[in-house]
């Protein structure tokens, strides 16, 4: 072996500090033995990338396991309130936010109205993200000190790397940095993500795709997204927009989409788009008690099919055959093992997701969804934010180097 330079040998002591640390949190209570075991790192390696640990708090030593003869070891385990990140996701007319521990759990999270159109000038929203991180984090009562980072997750074209909104429909805002202003106010690293993509970084790390190489996240709701891993790699295309599920085109003379084209996914089975149907119906005198609603709203559609209504469970279940139908050709297309169905439109249950997974199974090619996992994941109001958080600790627990690059330095080495 050629001698290391100084760099590679830096690097090389982060890959085992962050192999340590990724067998504790998935692994934990461990013994010192074990991680030395399960990482083929040496146990003199071991006992002192865990002493820093401990110093430092970030690990707890925490009683004592089996022995397998002689003295019993001592089992080390994450001491997941070590640190705090907090997540934020910006809509039109709210900021939602949360703070999380490093297990992703969600200790405090609160709802800021926004007022804003489109042309709202960035500062006046930058203000207000800055706003809601503050009272985030007092209302959580955690020590200042202790908050790592900040994500923050949009709709939109985002560059992740550059912390800029590339381009936002709402706002109306092209290249506008988002994560550098907040930074600055904080001293904080700042994630910027697009919030389709926040939710499924949650999962890969945090939920159902941990450990999986192929799964989707389809979200659903106002709009309708999904997010892409293969080979075990969060996917973003070319430029950022790889996932934008809800503009392939269904019908092609079909409803207006918001962006700007006909008969998209989303202008078929988002949640406006189930009220848009839902009026035209009533305009039609088509008998439902939808009519009476007020406001019209996705709960009142759902409530009306739970009562026996016609109409609404119709409306759901053709949104959930069309959103069926795209997710068989992102099947067809990924041949995933696993699609995560989150977001706020998940309230639906049933009534949306029954035809939802008939469709699936009728398009997808034969064999490809004989073994394909199907989650319809809980939503609530702080998920999205939630998602955000996650980016960040994504960021916190990810090797310092991805696997092309460690296959790189080890032929280096060599
Ligand atoms: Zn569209």
């Amino acid at each position: 072996m050629t001698r290391l330079r100084r760099g590679n040998r830096d690097l090389i002591k982060e890959i085992n500090r962050n192999l340590v640390l990724n067998l504790i949190k998935s692994r934990g209570p461990i013994s010192r033995t074990d991680i030395a075991r399960l990482s083929s790192l040496s146990l003199a390696t071991v006992s002192g990338i865990t002493a820093d640990f401990i110093a430092s708090g970030l690990v707890h030593e925490l009683g004592e396991g089996e022995s397998t003869g002689g003295r019993r070891p001592m089992l080390l385990r994450l001491n997941y309130q070590a640190g705090f990140v907090v997540g934020v996701k910006l809509m039109e007319q709210t900021i939602t936010s949360a703070l999380t521990d490093l297990d992703a759990s969600v200790l405090h999270h609160r709802a800021t109205p926004l007022t804003t159109a489109t042309g709202t000038e960035p500062s006046v929203v930058i203000r207000a993200i800055i706003q809601a991180v503050e009272n985030t984090i007092s209302e959580a009562g955690v020590d200042r000190a202790r908050v790592l980072g900040i994500g923050i997750g949009m709709a939109g074209v985002v560059d992740g790397e550059a912390g800029i909104c590339r381009y936002s429909p709402f706002f109306g805002w092209r290249d506008v940095p988002i994560a550098e202003p907040v930074a600055a106010h904080f001293g904080l690293p700042v994630y910027l993500e697009n919030d389709v993509n926040t939710l499924t970084i949650a999962e890969q790390w945090f939920g159902y795709g941990h450990g999986v190489d192929h799964f989707v996240v389809v979200t659903v709701g106002r709009g309708v997204g999904a997010g892409i891993v293969v080979n075990g790699q969060f996917y973003r295309g070319a430029l950022g927009g790889a996932g934008e599920l809800g503009h392939i085109t269904l019908q092609e003379n079909g409803p207006p989409c918001d962006c700007g084209k006909r008969g998209c996914l989303e202008a078929l089975t988002s949640d406006p788009a189930m009220v848009r149907q839902a009026r035209v119906a009533i305009t039609l005198r088509e008998r439902t008690v939808v009519a009476e609603a007020e406001p019209l709203t996705l709960e009142a559609i759902v409530a009306a099919a739970e009562a026996g209504d016609e109409l609404a469970r119709r409306l759901l279940g053709d949104a959930g055959h069309w959103l069926g139908i795209g997710i068989a050709h992102l099947v067809n297309i990924l041949n995933p093992q696993m699609v995560i169905v989150g977001g706020e439109g998940v309230r639906a249950g049933e009534w949306r997701f029954g035809p939802m997974r008939e469709a699936i199974h009728e398009h997808a090619f034969d064999g490809l969804a004989d073994e394909l996992e199907i989650i319809i994941e809980p939503s609530g109001d702080e998920t999205w934010a939630r998602g955000a958080a996650c980016v960040v600790l994504g960021e916190i627990f990810k090797p310092p180097v991805d696997r092309k690059e460690a296959i790189d330095l080890m032929a280096a080495m060599v």
